[in-house]
């Protein structure tokens, strides 16, 4: 049984940026529910006794249930891991280089990164992926994410953001945009950078 993760910090840490309300009902209402609706499709399938990273890297295209609530449950996983109260800023290191190899600056990624959010139609997620250090960004639709072979975006994933309405709609209405600029500010570039630091070593 997978049991939805504790945040790493309180529903308001992220404030003023991601509202207290949003967190409650995106961590206790939206995650809780995928994780409830992976453990009731995984229930007595040769998925039961996987990891939830098996269990996506596994999947057939036409496996809903599993798809869509385990996907959400992994990606949820990874959003609140990649937000911090400290969070912001630039990224350092070996990640901060090989944004400005593969982007060109941090700017241009940033901007490269919002617009791929914004062009996503309808539910879904912006990734920045890792192929053995080679930075590409994609979306992909609704929870879908790079771990599910028939997706088009390859890569290990470092950075996810939500692109949901429910993760942006009870403070910044329609504007997406707005939500991505927001979101710059709270993102945990030291765990991006760990994340990346792994992918050096496959
Ligand atoms: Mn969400």
């Amino acid at each position: 049984m997978f049991e939805l993760p504790p945040l790493p910090y309180d529903y308001n840490a992220l404030e003023p940026y991601i509202d207290e309300a949003t967190m409650r009902v995106h961590h206790l209402g939206h995650h809780q529910g995928y994780t409830n609706g992976l453990n009731a499709a995984i229930k007595g399938t040769c998925y039961e006794n996987m990891t939830i990273d098996e269990i996506l890297e596994t999947i057939h295209v036409n496996e809903t249930a599993i798809r869509n609530n385990g996907g959400g449950y992994w990606n949820h996983n990874l959003y609140w891991q990649i937000m911090s109260p400290d969070g912001g800023g630039e990224p350092e290191g070996k990640l901060a280089a090989a944004i400005r190899h593969d982007f060109g600056s941090f700017e241009k990624f940033k901007e490269a990164f919002k617009q791929a959010g914004l062009s996503r139609f309808g539910s879904g997620w912006t990734w920045l992926v890792s192929r053995h250090g080679k930075l590409d960004i994609c979306t992909t639709p609704n929870q879908d994410n790079p771990l599910m072979k028939f997706t088009d975006c390859i890569g290990t994933p470092v950075l996810g953001m939500d692109v949901w309405e429910h993760a942006y709609y009870l403070k910044h209405q329609n504007k997406r945009g707005a939500y991505i600029d927001d979101f710059f500010h709270v993102i945990n570039w030291k765990e991006v950078a760990r994340r990346f630091e792994e992918t050096l070593k496959k």
